[in-house]
């Protein structure tokens, strides 16, 4: 009894100083995780280069933050001023939505979620509160009003003729928004939560984010293990919508799993290979190999437990050993930006990465394929017609 009430106690001061202190809490802690480098010179050649090409970004976490999206923010790394800067034409805004205390790349319990902490503080609805799939829900809201809001500059992407007409238009008129959810920790048994979240315009289903779920195991998670029975309907669910599969964070066996099962191209939105940098975060040789050769797109992430290094160079190095193992056509960018990560640029610096592809020795035709013209034709093929 005096436990409880104890617990009562603490679980109210936590509250209340969340509510208090929550804006100046979350301005401290977007500056701390999301850093970047100040922004590097780049080449006449590289700009110059950078300004034709068809950008596209498979992952990042902006939706996070309690930043406007609409607005130029000088925390963080995307914002629609800030992907025009870049030249981004396709952002994949990914929602997480359950981050257990103790997270770590090698064995992550099933803990206390300090995400639902995040949405106290960025004073999100209640319901967001102690329910991932509520948030996955809030936080497609936040894109859909931002899109609504916008006056076309921020297009929402729902199937492949939405992004016909987006990569046909002029330079200008409008970034697309494609959304993915990151871990479905969905309530076991409940099929219809994919078809709530298709509804939402969730196009891209991550099964798995840093702990294992009744869906399946994550690559991070306590045990590891592969598809539940319910995950297999899950994914016979997606592939029937006709939606992607994410595999970025999968466990080795969910990876099998899926691609054993699933009959449609797969993405990993956010990766490093082992070839550069061996870990539990990162793909073996075996499945980039795989992913390319049933159509699949492999993004790679711009942070140091991806690629190994701090510069876009390690970043340039992790996409040729991809494309030297399984072609240059499965390469994309998965920067994980705002994913709680420090990146060499923001989203109005990838320029910096095309000049680290053009000095790795890529063609202009390879550097136009990464930097976005994969993800183009990918998503062309695996997003429903209409
Ligand atoms: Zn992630």
């Amino acid at each position: 009894m005096r436990s409880a009430i104890l617990t009562t106690v603490v679980l109210a001061f936590v509250i209340v100083v969340a509510f208090v202190f929550a804006a100046p809490i979350i301005r401290t802690l977007d500056a701390r995780l999301n850093g970047t480098d100040s922004p590097a010179p780049t080449s006449a050649r590289s700009q110059e280069l950078h300004a034709r090409l068809w950008i596209a970004d498979l992952h990042c976490d902006a939706t996070l933050w309690n930043r406007p999206l609409l607005e130029r923010s000088p925390r963080g790394h995307v914002d629609l001023p800030r992907l025009i800067d870049g030249n981004v034409a396709l952002q994949v805004f990914s929602l997480a939505n359950k981050y257990p205390l103790g997270a770590n790349y090698r064995r992550t319990p099933n803990g206390i979620d300090l995400m639902g902490t995040l949405a106290i503080a960025n004073r999100w609805p209640r319901a967001t509160w102690s329910s991932p799939l509520e948030r996955v829900i809030h936080q497609a809201g936040i894109v859909q009003r931002a899109v609504h809001d916008s006056d076309s500059r921020l297009v929402m992407i729902r199937n492949s003729r939405d992004l016909a007409t987006l990569s046909g238009a002029r330079r200008g008129d409008g970034v697309g928004a494609l959304l993915s959810v990151e871990g479905l920790h969905v309530p076991q048994d409940d099929v219809g939560a994919i078809d709530r979240l298709y509804e939402m315009g969730v196009r891209i289903f991550g099964i798995a984010h840093m702990s294992d779920n009744d869906v399946g195991g994550s690559a991070h998670g306590w045990r590891k293990g592969g598809l539940t029975v319910f995950g297999k309907r899950v994914v016979a669910r997606i592939d029937s919508l006709g939606a992607v599969v994410d595999l970025a964070h999968a466990s080795d066996s969910t990876i099998e799993d899926v691609l054993a099962i699933s009959t449609r191209p797969v993405l990993v939105s956010h990766t490093g290979v082992d070839g550069t940098c061996p870990g539990e975060r990162n793909l073996s040789d075996d499945h980039v190999r795989r992913i390319a050769a049933r159509g699949g797109i492999i993004g790679v992430g711009f942070w140091r437990g991806a690629v190994c290094g701090d510069d876009a160079a390690a970043i340039a190095r992790a996409m040729r050993y991809a494309a030297r193992i399984a072609g240059v056509n499965a390469v994309s960018l998965g920067s994980d930006f705002d994913g709680a990560v420090h990146t060499p640029f923001d989203a109005a610096g990838l320029v910096v990465l095309t000049e680290a592809l053009i000095e790795e020795g890529f063609t202009d035709e390879e550097i136009a394929r990464i930097m976005g013209l994969n993800a183009l034709e990918f998503f062309l093929r695996a997003l429903p017609p209409d």
